[in-house]
């Protein structure tokens, strides 16, 4: 696996030349320290740029897994202001790009030097840069931002592209679905992985089925993480559907490397070098099935899957719908990942769900549409997020939003008769905050298969 990827023994932190070849990859919006004001961070997927230009491209694609173990790998967060976009000549265009939820596929060198006590020079930005998703990073300062040239753009993206990976065939996917398809599942829990999305579909016994996302704190959230959760379930051999390539909805898999030997069903989206290395991973020990875009929507048993239709890897990747009973009866609970709901084919704002996980671990979604609440005494809307984490998720519009669509949050209306709102980050006296969600009002909540002895996923908030 590569450095970057890597959970146990984490590679000493390193910057490298300073010199990187990076791609954005994801952006985060929210209120900056000045009054009124925003920030972003924008995240890059970076190659070293002198190791890149020394290994400019695997010779061919069965040289895909041993490149992307050896690859000088890269994250770079960039922290900056509005008025700061015009910095760089090519900020801009990202800032478009993030307003419109659009992806370029632009590669941009990145030169930076560590700073000293985070003091910036005249013209420079804050950059953070990782060399292992789950340590601190290196605060360095960006004093150069500037486009690639096309030659170089040309082989930065050939390393990138996934055209070699066959799309999952319907065969294939009803293949890696057949166990969760032909299982009745009970209830499902949304795991408590802090700043992150990962959630477990179960049956009678309380064995996992199917993984929605096995994601979790990640670069500056990676505190959020609850140390108490070592060992996921794997002993149906659950496929994990992952809702889109964000780090956060996949991170989990090398904190829990059996994670690599399933199916992984994901969308095919345009990914940098760093999705790249998790795929290699998983088509080494495991198995890759990459959903094309026009996968038709169709029950599969209890499970919906459907490909939203959004711009954006939120917004395109892998929507869920769980049914009470098979095809749809009964009642429906939502799994969006951090898709909007109006970029959902199925969704409508008259649908009746008994319960949601809500989109973006409760982002700014920048639009109303929420989901019509039917409360039932086993009703919950669950945010997923990590206690402290830099985004301020979630945030306090999406609670109104859901609030005014009848799921009554204790912080905006008092006096409800039930609340149905649960956070993974509420951890009450215990180390874990996983929330159960399910059919029926319970009192306790139900026991795992193996007691807790080989996996730290027992429900604590019902
Ligand atoms: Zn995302
Ligand atoms: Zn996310």
């Amino acid at each position: 696996m590569n450095k970057l990827l890597r959970f146990d023994r984490p590679p000493e932190t390193t910057m490298g030349n300073g010199r990187y070849y990076a791609r954005f990859s994801q952006a985060e919006v929210f209120p900056a320290p000045v009054e009124g004001g925003i920030a972003y961070t924008w995240l890059f997927e970076a190659f070293d740029a002198d190791w890149f230009d020394d290994n400019s491209e695997p010779v061919n694609t069965d040289f895909f897994e041993s490149y992307y173990e050896r690859a000088e790998l890269f994250l770079l967060e960039l922290h900056i202001q509005p008025m700061e976009v015009r910095r760089f000549e090519p900020l801009p265009s990202i800032e478009q790009e993030v307003l419109e939820d659009d992806e370029g596929d632009e590669w941009l060198i990145f030169e930076a030097a560590p700073s000293r006590d985070g003091m910036l020079g005249e013209g420079e930005l804050g950059l953070t840069v990782y060399s292992n998703l789950y340590q601190p990073g290196i605060e360095t300062s960006a004093k150069d931002i500037r486009r690639a040239d096309a030659s170089v753009q040309a082989k930065l993206r050939r390393v990138v592209s996934t055209d070699h990976i066959p799309d999952a065939s319907e065969n294939d996917i009803d293949g890696a679905l057949a166990g969760v398809e032909n299982t009745q599942i009970d209830w499902a829990v949304v795991y408590d992985v802090g700043q992150g999305n990962a959630i477990g579909f179960c049956n009678v016994q309380g064995s996992v089925q199917a993984y929605v996302d096995l994601g979790g704190g990640t670069l500056q959230n990676a505190h959020t993480y609850p140390s108490a959760l070592q060992k996921f379930c794997f002993t149906k051999s659950p496929p994990i559907i992952l809702s889109h390539w964000d780090f956060d909805h996949w991170s989990s898999a090398s904190r829990d490397k059996q994670s690599l030997t399933m199916a992984w069903v994901a969308p095919r989206q345009s990914v940098g070098p760093t999705h790249a290395a998790l795929m290699t991973a998983i088509m080494s020990s495991g198995r890759l099935l990459l959903v094309p875009k026009t996968l038709q929507a169709r029950w599969r048993g209890q499970l919906y899957l459907e490909i939203c239709t959004g711009r954006g890897r939120n917004h395109s990747g892998i929507a869920l719908t769980l049914s009470e009973v098979q095809k749809g009866g009964g009642n429906l609970i939502l799994f969006p990942g951090d898709a909007r709901y109006s970029c959902l084919p199925s969704f409508n704002s008259t649908n009746k769900y008994s319960s949601v996980v809500a989109p973006h671990h409760g982002g700014d979604m920048r639009n109303h549409t929420a989901p019509c609440g039917v409360l039932q005494r086993c009703s919950r809307l669950a945010y997923s997020s990590g206690r402290g984490n830099s985004y301020g998720h979630p945030a306090f519009i999406t609670r109104q939003d859901h609030d005014k669509a009848g799921w009554p949050d204790p912080s905006i209306t008092m006096r409800a008769s039930h609340y149905p709102i649960r956070e993974t980050q509420n951890r009450v006296s215990r180390p874990l905050g996983h929330v159960f969600l399910g059919w029926t009002n319970r009192t306790t909540a139900p026991a795992l298969p193996c007691g807790g002895g080989f996996c730290q996923l027992q429900a604590q908030q019902l």
